[in-house]
């Protein structure tokens, strides 16, 4: 089996976030160093579904295509937030929300919710949460997404 063969268990961090820069996957989740095995400045890959990513990994970084999970997941990805949005793109939601503000560390933005907006709520512009990532619209005073996107519209 040539899967036995496989020597290469772990890396160090360096080189791992080099490959993930070779690879074209720095900005992906399931690569992300934060959801690795890391011990003391070494990325472990200790079973066979890691192993497989990790090849995956070493393959896209001398290719030059990114790894065929990642692809599918990014075709989802924009499949779903047309779907969530109705099309309404990012920066149009950028644009049209008062007081945006962000992305944080946990990149979300923060701005006036455009729903509560519209019936002079939410004056302290905090109510709005948006992370186009994670394709999350959330409203703290509780307007569900449609009313978000319909309000923006
Ligand atoms: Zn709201």
């Amino acid at each position: 089996m040539r899967l036995m063969s496989i020597s290469v268990k772990q890396i160090s961090v360096l080189k791992y976030l080099k490959l993930l820069k070779d690879a074209g996957v720095s900005s992906s989740k399931e690569y992300a160093l934060v959801n690795q095995d890391v011990h003391g400045g070494e990325v472990y890959f200790r079973n066979a579904h890691r192993l497989k990513a990790f090849q995956a990994l070493l393959r896209a970084s001398e290719t030059g295509f990114p790894p065929e999970t990642e692809v599918y997941r990014k075709k989802i990805t924009e499949i779903n937030w047309d779907k969530e949005t109705d099309g309404l793109d990012v920066d149009t939601i950028l644009a049209c929300v008062e007081n945006i503000r962000g992305p944080g560390h946990d990149g979300f933005y923060t701005g006036r919710c455009p729903s509560c907006a519209k019936e002079n709520r939410d004056s302290d512009s905090n109510h709005f949460r948006f992370n186009p990532e994670e394709m999350v619209i959330h409203c703290f005073a509780g307007c569900n997404r449609f009313q978000i996107v319909e309000a923006i519209k």
